[in-house]
């Protein structure tokens, strides 16, 4: 035994693929490309799906729209070129009692592979009824006296995920070798009780059934039990997280002696002054705040309150259908902080709503003798430098601003409060740069009005502790919501202009084009042009997109808030936040290109005045398809409801952002399918932490094993 050239692994699962029997060293460097190093790895690889080759029927007996697994002689080889360049190959099989033709369009390794090879094959696919018989095409092929072994292939067949140039026998054949010697050094990981209480099989048995299924029933079983491994990692990972940040020393903010006799000072207060004249926090709020607050208001701010007031650093997801009034949420904590005598700040993605931002909040929180700062990326010098300035003296209670908060030269003099807000435009390290601003362990608050799933928060942010506004303000009438043709635009535009006529204002958004902020901006250009010089003239048509500058875009969207342009014309750039309440209608261009959340947050600008307000989307509805997701958002204005079904629709990434999705890459399981095991997962790990919270005792230590490998990301994750 060359010790010197290879030493074994401690771990008998450690060992490398080259030592499997068969494999070697040049498929062990192919199965490399797939992340295959060692047993381990192979055993986790799990099969994407599976093929029922049970059935290998004699050849007289196939029958059209059958998938089958057939046996046969290759009898004759044809190549000849077809239709726009493409090569057609036909191999006719055949056995004792009949034949078979199997094609491939386009796939000229198979002839070579086919080329000069006279023994038996074995194919798997659909079998087709042609003009002159049956035929398969574009199989899937093994030769019998190639590597493969053929009784192999006559089964349910696991079908692995895989890239380029690796073929699937390979996997199969390591996964085979992998089972046949190493399945008595894979450990159980989870505890026996809970296997127990929660149904779950063996680990060895399930890798078993996941590979070489026995039957459906157990594959099932043992998927299941995989699932719920796999959620109960994260589940694992991000309490333990929760668990441990709780433990951090913060600031704990005097949110209820605010007001009370001995006056609160900070060193951001002018001398003297006490921190509220006339009452608690709440009179302070209810003198500032040009509205009630509703019950779930009320209700979150007294959440966030608490969290600020308890000595442990907040963490908090603040989670609210557009419209719900989350800014108001986040004055009334921001208040509180600049009332205990720190800086609060809040950082938004666009800067158009950080502007937005800013001029409420100035507005607001001018009478109570609070600076509000602006920061955006694209401010002139003289305007940035001061901005810096005031934000590092403290002068500034309260500072404003785009991702341009979280750059290097930004300090602050005292920030206790972070918000972010609709937190999931933003990248997981810069949401977490934000409380890396202070020295102090600062609060923070993640806002987000993309109505997520819950299966999805538990997943993503687990972390987190959550509130909900569940409830709107008063008065909103809900949006009525058409579809329209395309040919039926001439229509639309007259009611459009009805509206403009009686006072209100209106929306038009450009399609979406992936990709191409220049094409769009291009398409809103022209859509612009064609408004203001045919459809609407006589009235005033502004244009916004995000290749504008600062300046340009603070006065496009100053006109249309004073109500001079009845008609703003925009790419996508307005889809968050942007809240100009007497606008009632938006007319959303080629709807079927955007996510059902998004169309959700586009009309989520209007119906924000106490007028009825129209959403009007022009589409094709030629697709089946198409028309089906726009009558979701056509009949419900339930964000969560819609937030479901882009899940179902499209996967987690639209509604996370794609940039956090990544960071859960799951194996096997399914945030769709499986959200009910990972609410299993997610109580069985709460029930295990409450009775060891950090996984101290020995017969848990196999689960450390579990745990997720701080990447980067969720390095970040962990802080933030
Ligand atoms: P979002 O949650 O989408 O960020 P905003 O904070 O922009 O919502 O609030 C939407 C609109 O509702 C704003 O015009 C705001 O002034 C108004 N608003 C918020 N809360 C209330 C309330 N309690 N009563 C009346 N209007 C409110
Ligand atoms: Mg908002």
């Amino acid at each position: 035994m060359g010790s010197t050239q290879h030493s074994f692994p401690k771990d008998r699962l450690d060992t490398e693929v080259q030592y499997l029997k068969g494999v070697g060293p040049r498929l062990a460097n192919i199965l490399s490309k797939v992340g295959i190093k060692t047993v381990r790895d192979v055993l986790r690889h799990y099969p994407r799906r599976y093929e029922d080759r049970s059935n290998l029927p004699p050849l007289s007996q196939l029958r059209p729209g059958e998938a089958v697994t057939v046996r046969g002689h290759l009898l004759e080889l044809d190549t000849r070129p077809s239709r726009g360049g493409m090569v057609l190959i036909r191999a006719l099989i055949g056995d004792r009692t009949g034949q078979v033709a199997l094609m491939w369009f386009n796939q000229p390794w198979i002839s070579k592979k086919l080329a000069g090879y006279s023994g038996e094959l074995l194919a798997y696919g659909v079998v087709k009824q042609a003009n002159w018989g049956f035929e398969i095409q574009s199989p899937e092929i093994e030769l019998i006296d190639d590597d493969s072994d053929a009784e192999q292939f006559a089964r349910i067949v696991p079908v692995y995920p895989l890239s380029e140039g690796v073929p699937q026998w390979v996997v199969r054949r390591a996964a085979e070798q992998a089972l046949a010697h190493y399945l008595d050094a894979v450990a159980e990981v989870l505890p026996a009780n809970l296997r127990r209480r929660y149904g779950l099989e063996e680990l060895a048995w399930c890798l078993t059934q996941i590979h070489r299924p026995e039957s459906d029933e157990a594959r099932i079983r043992a998927r299941r039990r995989l699932v719920f491994e796999e959620f109960f990692a994260v589940q694992l990972s991000a309490q333990m997280k929760r668990v441990q940040a709780k433990q951090e020393q913060g600031i704990s903010f005097p949110i209820s002696s605010i007001g009370a006799s001995t006056p609160v000072t900070g060193t951001l207060f002018a001398a003297g002054q006490t921190a509220l004249e006339g009452g608690s926090i709440w009179d302070e709020v209810a003198r500032i705040l040009p509205f009630e607050p509703t019950n779930a208001q009320r209700r979150v701010i007294g959440e966030i309150w608490a969290d600020m007031e308890s000595p442990t650093p907040m963490n908090r997801l603040l989670q609210g259908d557009v419209g719900s009034g989350k800014t108001a949420v986040a004055l009334c904590a921001m208040l509180a902080a600049v009332r205990c005598g720190y800086q609060a700040a809040l950082m938004a993605p666009t800067e158009i709503l950080a502007e937005q931002h800013y001029i409420n909040l100035h507005r607001m929180l001018l009478d109570a003798g609070v600076e509000v700062a602006l920061l955006n990326g694209k401010m002139p010098a003289r305007a940035k430098k001061k901005a810096l300035a005031q934000a590092a003296s403290g002068e500034a209670q309260v500072v404003v601003g785009t991702h341009a908060l979280i750059q290097e030269h930004v300090e602050f003099a005292k920030l206790g409060l972070a918000i972010v807000d609709e937190q999931h435009r933003f990248g997981v390290v810069q949401r977490a740069a934000l409380r890396q601003k202070s020295g102090l362990n600062p609060d923070v608050l993640f806002m987000t009005a993309t109505p997520i799933p819950r299966t999805l928060t538990m997943a993503f942010y687990g972390h987190l502790d959550l509130s909900v506004i569940d409830e709107l303000p008063p008065g909103r009438r809900p949006v009525i919501t058409h579809l329209k043709l395309p040919h039926q635009r001439a229509e639309v535009y007259q009611g459009v202009r009805r509206m403009i006529e009686e006072g209100r204002q209106a929306y038009f958004v450009c399609p979406m084009i992936a990709d191409s902020e220049k094409m769009q901006t291009q398409a809103a250009i022209d859509l612009h042009y064609r408004l203001q010089e045919q459809e609407f003239k006589g009235f005033r048509v502004g244009l916004l997109h995000g290749q504008m500058k600062t300046a340009e875009k603070e006065e496009v969207m100053a006109r249309f808030r004073s109500g001079e342009t009845h008609i703003l014309v925009s790419t996508v750039v307005i889809e968050v936040g942007v809240d100009v309440p007497n606008a009632s209608v938006m007319v959303i261009e080629d709807a079927n290109r955007f996510g059902l959340s998004q169309l959700h947050q586009l009309r989520g600008r209007v119906g924000r005045g106490a007028s009825q307000s129209y959403c009007i989307l022009i589409a094709d509805l030629r697709s089946e398809d198409a028309r089906q997701r726009l009558e979701t958002i056509r009949s419900t204005s339930d964000g969560f409801k819609i937030a479901e079904e882009d899940l179902q629709l499209r996967g987690p990434g639209e509604l996370i952002g794609t940039r956090q999705s990544g960071n859960l890459d799951f194996h096997v399981a399914d945030l769709v399918r499986d959200a009910a095991i990972l609410e299993e997962a997610r109580q069985a790990a709460a029930k295990l932490l409450e009775y060891d919270p950090d996984l101290s005792r020995p017969e848990y230590q196999p689960l450390r094993a579990l745990l997720r490998e701080p990447t980067t990301d969720l390095a970040a994750i962990a802080v933030s």
